[in-house]
């Protein structure tokens, strides 16, 4: 485990982390407020009490400010319900009764204003959730999201939403998906995380969005101040924070030298995947919105392994209409044709919510209601994306993929319904492309089962480990405390890849991997050797894992392959691994990103 700060020399601090999304920033830091309130008891000196109140009421005030403010600029864009939610908001910040119990205790009890709301809100929240009421019961959540609002104000962080991030560092505890949509509309320079996951969607975006990152960095916030120096290195996961004036000068050039490799990179664009002994494979891009095909065509003529289509879908009060879905696909698959575009249908549920769903709040949403059950729950909402997908399917070159499968029902459930689709399109005269491929992603423990099963019925596989490994290993993949358990080079993860890849050769389908672990270099040539020859990764990471790919010969790779299957802890072989790669590139680096011996 690793311990930080790894070391302190003056005023500079180096913190260690994980790199989820390279390159290197530098820039000041801004401190960012998360999901996650922490309040401690302090006690406040009888003569400081009345600036604590102060502190109580400024933030209170503060508060109801923001909220007028958010009633007034969304308002009568919002539905009624959303709008009673703002409305209850209001009413929890004015009740005179919270605010004279918290009034009390500062005084009465010379504590903190963060602890005494923060006691008080609980005890409100706590009666209101254990009422078998449903109104009540969302009551709670409310009290929860006011208690956040106001302690934030008063301990004095920021949110996404409300600063500006121009150029900045983030540093925050966690970032949900609606601070990620305030990180996308600025350019921010860098990110570091105290939590996180590697395969959690807020960093699935920030890689998309080609922001140097990292992530679970111990006791970052503790050693940061807001305005300080810091360096992002989004490949090896070094912080610096307050580096002197030498150390900021070598940055500086570490971080021009990784643009001009970029460039490099997009030197090899063109040439073709095929590995030095003359192995064929292919390299396309993940994307969540249709405008990152972009990203994709500016690193070159790539197809797209993995479009996230519930992101469409996400946050809005309404589904998108057949024909707004239909513009949608249509443009990437015009962009990418002659290349295969993969549209999965919409994974809604785990950490990934739609208001229009209205879902119930579950004990455990990533085993729930989720992906291809609530399409399966909600044919019509399914049928309007597969018509649109249809129609968009005569304009390039489409893939159905689906995701969350666990059975072969769900999969032949889903051909019946696709085939009403066509029907239906058929005797309306709508032109639609009748043989698109049907796909299934790998990312149960049951599919891989049942993967030569499920062989003879799909058209292709796509492995998505993100999942896997958190079903496989039990382990939740968006819970810090136990992402030091969330390896894929664990053995048994492996044994399953191998397991899917005898599957697809048996049964002559393609099988190709679009979990994140797709595009980590350090297993990039582990996956080859098991037969994974198709890589879906995220845009920054597609010439990387190409040019590692030309620089090898597949038979070495079948060799180390081998050679890990046979080991027994994912330490062994993430290290072996990670040995490999300094051996067959040993020009690579700190100063070197590019893999030149081919
Ligand atoms: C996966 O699970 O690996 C995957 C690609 O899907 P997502 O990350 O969207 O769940
Ligand atoms: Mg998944």
């Amino acid at each position: 485990m690793k311990k930080n700060p790894k070391y302190k020399k003056s005023s500079e601090i180096i913190l260690i982390g994980q790199p989820i999304s390279p390159g290197i920033a530098i820039g000041k830091s801004i401190l960012l407020a998360d999901d996650y309130i922490e309040t401690r008891k302090r006690a406040i000196h009888v003569k400081k009490i009345n600036s604590e109140i102060e502190r109580f009421n400024k933030a209170l005030t503060e508060t109801i400010q923001d909220l007028r403010l958010i009633i007034e600029q969304v308002g009568s864009r919002v539905s009624a319900h959303k709008r009673e939610i703002f409305d209850a908001h209001l009413m929890i910040l004015q009740d005179k009764v919270i605010i004279e119990q918290t009034v009390n205790d500062i005084r009465e009890n010379k504590v903190n204003a963060d602890f005494a709301y923060f006691n008080i809100m609980r005890s409100y929240q706590r009666n209101l959730s254990a009422s078998k009421d449903t109104y009540f019961k969302e009551r709670a959540i409310d009290i929860r999201d006011i208690k956040r609002r106001v302690i934030r104000k008063i301990q004095g962080e920021k949110h996404a939403g409300s600063a500006n991030l121009k150029d900045k560092i983030i540093i925050s505890r966690n970032l949900n998906l609606f601070d990620i949509y305030a990180i996308a509309k600025n350019k921010v320079e860098g990110i570091i995380l105290e939590g996180g996951g590697r395969t959690t969607h807020a960093t699935i975006i920030i890689r998309a969005l080609e922001i140097p990152s990292v992530i679970g960095v111990e006791r970052i916030l503790q050693n940061v101040n807001a305005e300080d120096e810091v360096v992002v290195n989004g490949l090896t996961g070094e912080i610096i924070l307050n580096p002197d004036s030498p150390t900021l000068k070598k940055s500086i050039t570490k971080r021009n030298n990784y643009k001009k490799f970029e460039q490099r990179y997009l030197g090899i664009s063109d040439l073709p995947s095929v590995s030095k002994d003359n192995v064929a494979f292919e390299i396309d891009a993940n994307i969540e919105l249709d405008d990152e095909v972009e990203s994709v065509l500016a690193h070159g003529d790539f197809g797209i392994g993995l479009f996230r289509s519930e992101y469409i879908f996400m946050a809005k009060e309404k589904p998108p209409t057949e024909e707004e879905q239909f513009v949608k696909y249509a443009n990437v698959v015009k962009r990418i044709h002659p290349h295969h575009v993969s549209i999965r249908t919409i994974d809604l549920g785990g950490d990934k919510f739609a208001p229009f769903l209205e879902a119930e709040a579950e004990n455990n949403p990533f085993l729930g209601w989720r992906a291809i059950r609530i399409c399966i729950d909600m044919p019509d909402l399914f049928k309007i994306q597969l018509r649109a997908i249809y129609r968009a399917g005569i304009l390039g070159n489409v893939r159905l993929l689906l995701p969350m499968i666990t059975s072969i029902e769900e999969l032949r459930y889903v051909k019946t319904l696709t085939e009403e689709v066509k029907l239906d399109l058929s005797n309306q005269n709508i032109e639609y492309d009748a043989n698109i491929p049907i796909g299934v992603m790998i990312e149960v423990p049951s599919a891989v089962m049942i993967a030569d099963q499920l062989a003879k019925e799909a058209d292709f596989f796509s492995i998505g480990t993100n999942d896997l490994v958190q079903y496989a290993l039990a382990v939740d993949r968006g819970n810090p405390k136990v992402a030091y358990l969330y390896n894929f080079f664990h053995p048994a993860v492996l044994r399953l890849i191998e397991m899917i890849v005898k599957a697809g050769n048996d049964h002559k389908i393609p099988v190709s991997m679009c979990g994140e672990m797709a595009g980590d270099p350090f297993a990039t040539i582990l996956l080859f050797g098991i037969g994974i020859k198709e890589f879906s990764v995220s845009p920054v990471m597609m010439l990387k894992i190409k040019q590692i790919l030309r620089c090898l010969e597949f038979s070495e790779a079948q060799k180390i392959a081998g050679h890990c299957l046979k080991m027994q802890t994912a330490d062994e072989i993430e290290n072996y691994m990670r040995n490999v790669m300094l051996e067959l590139f040993p020009n690579m680096d700190e100063d070197n990103f590019f893999p030149e011996n081919c």
